[in-house]
């Protein structure tokens, strides 16, 4: 697997439309659309197809459509209609009331099939499944034509009338075009254009009996909506030749269809099948985990529409395959949040520091920035007191030499507050350390000596008295192997990182964070980005899930 972590912005879609907008194509309209069949939550590869239609759209005046391309009533269902909705909208997007479905269209498209019987193009097939598979050759072999094919245009007709009303059974019959069994493409080897199943759709309920196939609704849904680019991924390339025969033979508006690359992220899986095997096999939470390469698990995650935008745009359009590191997306998120999540304390394993010669009930406040370089996000307000809780591993009793943070007889600055001098390790009666006994100097006020001394650690603290205790999740990626579909002896499952989620249950929070609202995203100083869980906070009681780390430790340490 080759990785890329292009930085370029690329995208030779846009010169193609600069291109026929000068040459005055389409009177000067443009008009993209996204696609999505409703049978999955949208993921990470549908943003880059989403900011890519949109995006175009927008930068050339045009517009662009949201249509769903619900033909197979088997896998659709109205819950992934509205969270693609709300996935998109959430990116930023607007579809003002172009909101279309390929099902509104079934009336038509039978008729179009009608059309291309009449014109000898198409015809009522009987031979099984199997029968087409192996009449259909191979990609050296031709093809057979089928003992059907050379069926009276009329008894074409009334079959297909006679399949819709509901008389045959599922897999009896299929409408075919008459192409060509010989074509080096086998797409045009005589596709089926429909096909018997009695099932209720999500829209059009048990109206229909007879579904199109994908093949023949896709791109005559974009030539009725007057779709001048229609813009897809590389596995389509070999179906143009189809989707321009069946436009050019009902001499419908012709859209002109751009292939790129599709979006390959390393750490992650993409086909919606085993999306939809890790959400119903309960490996994850739900289509929603923070951990799914989904748009709705990064949003509860804490990634914002901006990063994942930018990371669309940064990884440019192409049409090579081509895989994307992980990092280059959390390095988005990492760059969006560093500018605007506010600052805060969080002791996720505390360890408790009793400040010796600090007064007993005396309670200071600190006004603390909410963030170093923007003066604008204001301060809040810290308290501070004689017993506190930092980092458990932020003090080591026998610590190595780069080792600069608390330890025996070292003093280290609480950051906004004072120098500290640890003087005592306690232990409990199995030897585990449960608390040190500190004492500090009041004139380091502010984080500052001024006598000029200097200390080599600064470490992050939570007032022990008025601490908020929280659950915070930490997520990591969901996969220990770069390509978890990469060989063939190994199931993806198996590659599941078992570290993927650490449930933390006793964190001690800074207590302006109790009302935070749910979706709030911060940086806890030294730790991460965190955001506050949508669906398990509770008013007063937030949870929260951590976003990101501060620094790419998959690169680091070679873990990858
Ligand atoms: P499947 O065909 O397995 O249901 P799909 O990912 O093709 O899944 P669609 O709902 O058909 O799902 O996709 C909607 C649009 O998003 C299509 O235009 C498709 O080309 C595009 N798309 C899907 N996956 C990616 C990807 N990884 N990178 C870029 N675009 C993608
Ligand atoms: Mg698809």
């Amino acid at each position: 697997m080759s990785t890329t972590d292009s930085m370029s912005s690329s995208n030779f879609i846009r010169n193609i439309i600069a291109a026929d907008l000068s040459a005055g194509k389409n009177d000067g309209r443009i008009m993209t659309r996204f696609p999505p069949e409703p049978n999955g939550f949208l993921h990470i590869g549908h943003a880059k197809s989403i900011c890519l239609n949109f995006g175009l759209a927008a930068e050339y005046g045009g517009v662009c459509n949201l249509r769903f391309d619900d033909t197979n009533p088997v896998k659709e269902e109205d819950k992934y209609v509205e969270a693609i909705q709300e996935d998109v909208r959430w990116l930023g997007f607007d579809w003002e009331d172009r909101i279309f479905y390929a099902s509104d269209y079934f009336e038509r498209l039978y008729d179009f099939a009608v059309r291309l019987i009449r014109d000898g193009k198409a015809y009522v097939d009987e031979l099984t499944a199997e029968e087409i598979r192996a009449y259909r050759g191979t990609l050296t072999e031709p093809g057979k034509n089928s003992p059907y094919r050379g069926r009276p245009v009329e008894e074409n007709l009334e079959l297909l009338e006679r399949m819709r009303t509901g008389e045959f059974p599922d897999g009896s019959r299929v409408l075919r075009a008459k192409i060509d069994m010989a074509s080096p493409n086998m797409n045009l080897r005589d596709p089926v254009m429909y096909r018997i199943l009695h099932a209720e759709h999500h829209r059009t309920g048990r109206k229909w009996c007879i579904y199109p196939m994908y093949d023949f609704a896709h791109g005559q849904s974009d030539s009725i909506e007057g779709v001048t680019h229609s813009i897809c991924t590389l596995e389509f390339e070999d179906h143009r030749p189809l989707y321009d025969w069946f436009i050019d033979q009902l001499g419908i508006h012709h859209p002109q269809q751009i292939e790129f690359a599709r979006l390959n992220l390393s750490y992650t899986v993409m086909s919606k099948r085993r999306l939809l095997e890790l959400v119903t096999e309960g490996r994850v939470e739900g289509w929603d985990d923070p951990r799914m390469p989904t748009i709705a698990g990064m949003r509860r995650r804490g990634y914002t529409p901006a990063a994942i935008r930018n990371f669309c745009e940064r990884i440019g359009v192409g049409r090579s395959d081509s895989w994307i590191d992980m990092g280059v997306l959390e390095d988005c998120v990492r760059e969006d949040l560093n500018e605007s999540a506010p600052r805060a304390m969080a002791v996720l394993r505390p360890l408790k520091v009793v400040i010796e010669n600090y007064p007993e009930g005396e309670v200071e406040v600190f006004e603390v920035p909410n963030h170093p370089q923007n003066p604008e996000m204001g301060t809040r307000k810290v308290p501070f007191c004689r017993e506190i809780f930092i980092e458990a591993d932020d003090f080591m009793e026998e610590p190595p030499k780069k080792f600069f943070r608390l330890a025996p007889g070292r003093e280290v600055r609480l950051r906004s507050a004072y120098f500290i001098r640890c003087e005592e390790v306690i232990r409990d009666e199995q030897g585990e350390i449960v608390e040190l006994r500190c004492t500090y100097d009041p004139a380091t006020r502010g984080g500052g000596a001024p006598d000029g001394r200097k200390v080599k650690g600064t470490i992050h603290w939570v007032s022990s008295r008025h601490a908020l205790e929280a659950e915070v999740r930490l997520y990591d990626r969901l996969f220990v192997r770069a390509n978890p579909t990469g060989d063939k002896e190994t199931d993806y499952r198996d590659h599941i990182n078992p570290e993927s989620l650490k449930r933390l249950t006793s964190c001690r929070l800074e207590p302006g964070l109790a009302q935070t609202a749910p979706g709030t995203r911060y940086q806890f100083e030294r730790l991460g980005y965190f955001c506050v869980d949508t669906v398990d906070s509770a008013p007063g009681a937030p949870v929260f899930n951590r976003t990101a780390t501060l620094r790419d430790s998959w690169s680091e340490n070679g873990k990858g």
